[in-house]
């Protein structure tokens, strides 16, 4: 018997999907053992098919993306009553992603910069979404636009996550071996991906040096084999779950935290302040805050992939 699945898009730029498809020929293995009865991005169902499911029929809903509309929800909301078991897949998801910046900005403010501010838009009627519309056939209705973006868990009940942006393809694939072959761990865990720092698999050498000033990436040409943290480069590898192969950090680029904290944290970015305060060479509190205030942007840097599922969740308004 295949497994009966459906695999939806929220909030999300696709390449979680790209990922599922990035597993080249265990693709072929994925077709055997699923049977995909949506998946927007790849093939043409409706929304009413999966309606009129009886409810549980759906062994597994994989859903990619944050929720931004009541159309994310609704879905989010449809799968989590039409299947047994949901995953949470990608940083979107699990803790918000890039989408989740939005959280740093009003509803209105995030329109009128998209529809009207940004320098590669022409919109001189200045036209901005609405959520009816009135044509000869009737009133035309759009989802409506949240003030908010949400993890999938802030909404439904998810039973299993699987990090990253977007996640390791043979991690996906591993995750999804879980599945069919009964392997699963307990509810609530994290899949395919590490239990320990991303520094504990980091191949980057560490001196156990401290700080005395913090720069930025592209102000500096760092040593590619020393840790980067200790070259003054923020690298938020020290509070972010292990598994992604150190992608980023291979590629000579500092860790943003895709993978989020492991279980045990509360806030990635209020963990990632404290490691930094414990590497800094001041050790008196007013050098230390004149040293942390060099840091462009601390709220983005440390928040980069986790604003919703921080204890902050958004700007207040
Ligand atoms: S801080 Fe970054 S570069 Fe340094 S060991 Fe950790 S992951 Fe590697
Ligand atoms: S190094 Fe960090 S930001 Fe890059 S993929 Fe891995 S967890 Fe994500």
């Amino acid at each position: 018997m295949k497994l009966k699945v459906g695999i939806y898009w929220g909030a999300a730029c696709g390449g979680c999907d790209v990922a599922i498809l990035d597993t080249h020929e265990k693709l072929l293995d994925i077709a055997d053992k699923m049977e995909i009865y949506l998946w927007p991005i790849a093939m043409d169902f409706k929304y009413d098919d999966i309606r009129k499911m009886e409810d549980g029929y759906l062994d597994v809903a994989i859903y990619s993306g944050a929720i931004r509309s009541s159309e994310n929800e609704e879905i989010a909301k449809l799968l989590r009553k039409k299947s047994k078991v949901m995953i949470a897949l990608g940083a979107c998801a699990h803790i918000g992603g890039i989408p989740g910046l939005a959280n740093f900005y009003t509803k209105e403010e995030v329109l009128k910069r998209v529809y009207l501010e940004s320098e590669s838009t022409e919109n001189k009627e200045g036209v901005i979404p609405r959520e009816t519309w009135n044509v000869n056939e009737g009133e035309l209705e759009l989802p409506t636009f949240y003030n908010t973006v949400k993890t999938l868990d802030q909404v439904v009940d998810v039973e299993y996550y699987i990090p990253g942006c977007p996640p390791v393809p043979l991690q996906i694939y591993s995750a999804l071996s879980l599945i069919w072959d009964d392997m699963l761990p307990p509810v609530g865990s994290v899949i395919g991906a590490g239990e320990r720092t991303l520094c504990d698999d980091c191949p980057r050498e560490r001196d156990e040096k401290t700080i005395t000033e913090i720069k930025r990436i592209q102000q500096v040409l760092p040593d590619p084999k020393k840790c980067f943290l200790e070259q003054g480069l923020i690298c938020l590898g020290p509070v972010t779950r292990s598994g992604c192969g150190s992608r980023c950090i291979k590629s000579g680029v500092p860790c943003r935290g895709c993978y989020g904290q492991l279980d045990e944290v509360p806030d990635l970015g209020i963990k990632m302040l404290s490691a930094l305060a414990s590497v800094l060479e001041p050790k008196e509190e007013k050098e230390i805050d004149a040293l942390l205030d060099t840091i462009v942007d601390p709220l983005r840097t440390f928040h980069r992939f986790s604003m919703p599922a921080s204890i902050l969740r958004r700007k207040k308004v």
